[in-house]
Parts: C-alpha cells; sequence; structure tokens
C-alpha cells in the first residue's frame, strides 16, 4: 500500500459560547489542521493537531500547515509498512516540528488500522477497557464561579477536577484552590499553573494549601525551575509543557523531578511516541494523562486510544475539547464526554469518519 495523496484542511472550532482562559491568555476559537492520507487501494486516513493558539506552547497553526506542506511531497508515492518507518521518513523530511508530524502518524495509524482491519488500540497494544475517565478542566475564574462549576461537575460524574492557576495575585490561587476543594470533597484535584507560577508562589501556596490533597501540574516554567523546590513541596508534582518529547521525559524521571505526567500526543510526536512514553512511564510507575491541547473528533479519538491502553492503575484521565464544542466531524459516531466518560469508538483505524465535506475544500493537496 502507498501513498497516493495528501490533502490538508483547516478547520475553525469556535468555543460554544464560554471563554476558556489559562495563565497565558484567553481563548474563544481553535485553528485546527486535518490531514487527509489516501492510499493508492482508495482508502483514508484521518489525522489533526490544533495548537492552542500561538503562545501556549513552540506550536502554531500556521507553522503546523507549513511543516505540513514542507513534508507532504516527500511522503507522495512511499509504501507505508508501519508507523515507525514513516515517523523516520519524517525526521529525513524535516527536523522537529513534532506537532505536525502527529496529525501524519495519527492519519498512519488510521490508514493501516483500516487496511488491516484493526482498531487502533489494538494496535497500539490492545485495549484493558471500553472506556475511560475523563476530567474537567476549571477555566481561570474568580474563586466562587469556580468552586461553583466544580460542584456541578462532580455531580455530572467527573472523576477528576484541573484548576487552572496563575497570572494573577498568588491569594486568588490559594482563595480559589480552598473553595473548589470544600466544594468538592475529596474528588482528586489536580492544579495547573500553565508555567505560569513563580518558585516563591509554589512554595507558598504548598504551606497555606498543606491540608489539601491536590498534585500540582507544570508549576513553572522549567523543569530546572521545579527541580529547584521539590525538596520542599509537601504536593506531589506533575510535567506537562516540559515533558516535550522523550528525551525530555526521560530526564524528568532521571533527575526525579517529578511524580506523573500531563502527556499530549501531538506534543510528542503522534500515537508511536505516546506509546513510547507510555511504556517508559509504565516501566517507572508513574501515572499519567492521555490529552491533547484541543481539537476536534480526530484527535479526541486519538486521546481516547492510547489512553484505552494505559495500565489502568497509571491512567489520570483524558481529557478532550468535546464539551466546549458544538461541532463534530462524524455526526454518526461523534466522541463525546458523557457522565465524566468517553467510550472507546470501535470500528478500524480511529473509529471516527469524517463526514463527506466535513472539511470545504483542501488548503493544499500533494499528489
Ligand atoms: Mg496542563
Amino acid at each position: 500500500m502507498r501513498i497516493a495523496e495528501i490533502h490538508l484542511y483547516q478547520v475553525d472550532l469556535p468555543l460554544n459560547g464560554t471563554v476558556y482562559r489559562l495563565s497565558e491568555g484567553a481563548h474563544t476559537a481553535l485553528d485546527s489542521t486535518v490531514v487527509q492520507i489516501v492510499s493508492d487501494t482508495g482508502l483514508s486516513g484521518w489525522g489533526e493537531t490544533c495548537p492552542i493558539g500561538p503562545t501556549h506552547a513552540p506550536a502554531h497553526a500556521l507553522g503546523a500547515r507549513a511543516a505540513l506542506t514542507q513534508m507532504a511531497p516527500g511522503l507522495i508515492g512511499r509504501t507505508v509498512t508501519g508507523p515507525s518507518a514513516v515517523q523516520r521518513a519524517l525526521h529525513g523530511l524535516l527536523h522537529g516540528h513534532n506537532y505536525a508530524k502527529a496529525a501524519i502518524d495519527i492519519a498512519v495509524h488510521d490508514l493501516l488500522g483500516k487496511a488491516h482491519g484493526l482498531s487502533v488500540c489494538d494496535m497500539l497494544g490492545g485495549a484493558t477497557t471500553d472506556q475511560v475517565d475523563s476530567y474537567w478542566s476549571l477555566t481561570l475564574d474568580d474563586p466562587d464561579e469556580t468552586a461553583r462549576v466544580a460542584a456541578e461537575k462532580v455531580a455530572e460524574g467527573y472523576p477528576r477536577l484541573q484548576m487552572k492557576v496563575g497570572g494573577r495575585p498568588v491569594e486568588v490561587d490559594i482563595e480559589a484552590i480552598r473553595k473548589v476543594s470544600e466544594a468538592t470533597g475529596r474528588t482528586p484535584l489536580v492544579v495547573d499553573a500553565n508555567r505560569a507560577l513563580l518558585t516563591r508562589d509554589v512554595l507558598r501556596i504548598d504551606r497555606e494549601c498543606a491540608d489539601i490533597p491536590f498534585v500540582f501540574e507544570q508549576p513553572c516554567n522549567t523543569m530546572e525551575e521545579i527541580a529547584a523546590i521539590r525538596p520542599q513541596l509537601g504536593h506531589p508534582v506533575y510535567l506537562d509543557e516540559s515533558a516535550e518529547d522523550l528525551g525530555e521525559v526521560l530526564r524528568a524521571i532521571s533527575l526525579g523531578v517529578c511524580d506523573g505526567f500531563g502527556l499530549k500526543v501531538t506534543r510528542l510526536g503522534g500515537l508511536g511516541a505516546m506509546a513510547t512514553v507510555r511504556d517508559v512511564c509504565e516501566a517507572r510507575s508513574l501515572p499519567h494523562t492521555c490529552d491533547d491541547s484541543w481539537g476536534g473528533d480526530i484527535i479526541a479519538a486519538a486521546c481516547v486510544h492510547v489512553a484505552a491502553t494505559v495500565h489502568p492503575r497509571l491512567l489520570e484521565g483524558v481529557w478532550i475539547a468535546e464539551p466546549f464544542m458544538d461541532r463534530h466531524y462524524d455526526s454518526a459516531h461523534p466522541v463525546r464526554v458523557e457522565d465524566g466518560r468517553i467510550q472507546v469508538p470501535t470500528g478500524p483505524g480511529l473509529g471516527v469518519v469524517p463526514d463527506d465535506g466535513a472539511f470545504g475544500d483542501p488548503v493544499a493537496s500533494f499528489a
């Protein structure tokens, strides 16, 4: 089976009337990029990458499309034997830009799954479950409103909460953590600063909320800042943005700087890279999420498939953007959070097939 055509689509994903705030900015719409790989046998594999704006990570929507435009011609005519071989080919076409390569990697998994009648979770080692836990991410808001929404989401069935902090006076963060904890009892809580806190403020939150069991997620900008204060912290620490690739995950583990990870499929470079990091985490008994930044049904399906293969005691949940958006690519089989959980899509490949014409005309095509 050879790659005959590649099409790139730009997809607008407006949020459903809400503003999603985190420490580095507010978002009302996302700019996603969908990749369609068409084989010479007539099958289509679909991939997607959707950076959350231009300042969240060293990734942005225009960069994704530029990188894909750079790589796509080099893939035309290539025999698709397996995802790893395609990844090596991509590294030979462009250095870095894992978030763009991830869209190709997801599409190749989808294509091979369809060709061989396997679901992506089976290709990644086999699912341990047919549904995975999600978690609710509480946008940066005033403490009372954050606590109100937190209680509402726990009542809806969400088994875990993440709340955003940072970018405002630390006293407000402390008040919000206290109010969310009081409103939700012992629901597992993660406090995510998205790199924004000074070490001074992390130490203060840690001490003033010593009685509240939560996990810090990416409290500071760099691994080194976190390493500097880690011996003084009473709360566990997960890395998210610092877990840029397998090398950085290995560095974090060897430094002993964290107790787990927030992992993102496209940041790491796709499902193959994610499965490797999953296995490294299992070898060291490190819990982690299986997320992505944003995106539609294709990214959501990719996250859920790999999450279903994680050892259950190490899976910290799957965040997908679906509750914040009205749009689905596959109207017959949308990926949805229901009562705080997500069903693993069934059928070959990702189990998600975009509706005909879902994305309009491609912004670039290669053949
Ligand atoms: Mg995070």
